[in-house]
């Protein structure tokens, strides 16, 4: 067989660097570009067997048009979320594979290390010392322990999360439309999370079903002083909500990894530009909110798990009828797939 040809789109160091390692045979060809995958450069693709893509490459119809027309066999997601692709457009043109898990702990523990940051004031005490002041005004936390924390999506990383904060003796309450049985978890319904929780962390997908479900009308219902963590995909929350939420010393603080418009800014290095999103800047202008952009998964051992079972999926789908990575193109949803079978889809 052909060595396989595979567009590795939106590649940084890191890739380059965890994948160069997993395929050190040199059993695939990888052509590692620079560009998000978007309907302005599908054509770097000419060529390929396989588009490999992350999170904030844009798979819309038109593209999955464009890369069956060139012959694609595959899209090989490095992530585990797959809302950026039209999954249901591409059942019966080109099939989905994605890494369902890489390193649950890596986002967990980010989650936890920004609850940690904000609450105990570290982003300040850090600028603060650099510049020799000692002083502890304004530097005042609170404790976790006894606080009741609400996780929305109790999965692999949701359950982490809980376990970690278990450990910090707080008080766990959570959501999920799929509840896990015989878990020990007490599920609430949501308008009891937004009521009884001190702090809010998402964990669940995106879907089109709970998009914004932290609006105003929810925020509405949370307590004064709610810290809010979302970890999960920018879009769960309305961001302008979030944004007079704090203007009304409604929420407390905030702690995002994920943005809803990161798609064109975040991976990026905009420190001498003017970024042109007001709603990101006055985010970032707020003492009590801290942003990352989408690192939450950055950790050797993930990336090391990312290229591994990327490559895996690409040599088992290309080798063998099954592909057991393969996305359900007929829920659409991560958690509820019906896929009872194991082989490809078509
Ligand atoms: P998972 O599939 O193991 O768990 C998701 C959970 O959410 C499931 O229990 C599911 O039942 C639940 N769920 C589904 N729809 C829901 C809904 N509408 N409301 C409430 N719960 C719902 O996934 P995971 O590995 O734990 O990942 C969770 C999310 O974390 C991913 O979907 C992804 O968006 C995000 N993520 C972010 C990063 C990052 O770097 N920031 C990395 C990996 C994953």
């Amino acid at each position: 067989m052909n060595i396989l040809k595979i567009a590795f789109f939106d590649a940084k160091d890191y890739d380059r660097q965890s994948f160069e390692a997993s395929n050190a045979s040199g059993e695939f060809d990888i052509c590692f570009l620079d560009t998000r995958l978007t309907p302005d450069t599908y054509k770097l693709a000419e060529g390929a067997d396989v588009v490999c893509v992350f999170v904030n490459d844009d798979i819309n119809s038109f593209v999955i048009d464009k890369l069956y027309e060139m012959g694609i066999k595959l899209i090989a997601l490095r992530c585990a979320g797959y809302n950026n692709v039209d999954v249901q457009y591409a059942y019966g043109k080109v099939h989905v594979v994605r890494v369902p898990a890489y390193s649950p702990y890596a986002v967990a523990e980010h989650a936890m290390a920004l609850l940690l940051t904000s609450i105990r004031r570290i982003h300040k005490a850090y600028i603060r010392t650099k510049d020799f002041n000692f002083s502890l005004e304004g530097m005042t936390g609170f404790d976790l322990h006894g606080k009741t924390v609400g996780v929305i999506g109790t999965g692999k990383i949701g359950r982490i999360f809980i376990d970690i904060c278990r450990g910090f003796g707080m008080n766990v309450i959570a959501y999920d439309k799929f509840p896990a049985k015989d878990s020990g978890i007490e599920y609430v319904s949501l308008d009891e999370l937004w009521e009884r929780s001190d702090i809010i962390s998402l964990h669940c997908p995106l879907t089109d079903e709970n998009r914004h479900m932290i609006n105003s009308s929810t925020i509405a219902q949370m307590k004064k002083g709610v810290v809010l963590i979302n970890t999960s995909r920018g879009a769960l929350i309305d961001t302008e909500a979030l944004v007079e939420g704090i203007k009304d010393r409604k929420i407390g603080a905030a702690c995002l990894d994920v943005y809803e418009e990161e798609s064109n800014i975040f991976f990026h290095d905009y420190s001498n530009h003017i970024v042109n999103d007001d709603v990101l800047a006055r985010l970032i202008s707020m003492p009590n909110v801290i942003v990352t952009s989408h690192q939450a998964f950055l950790t050797r051992e993930a990336l090391s798990n990312i290229a591994d079972t990327t490559l895996a999926n690409i040599r088992e789908f290309f080798s063998s009828d099954k592909c057991a990575n393969e996305v359900c193109y007929k829920c659409g949803q991560i958690a509820d797939c019906k896929q009872l079978h194991d082989k490809k889809c078509f």
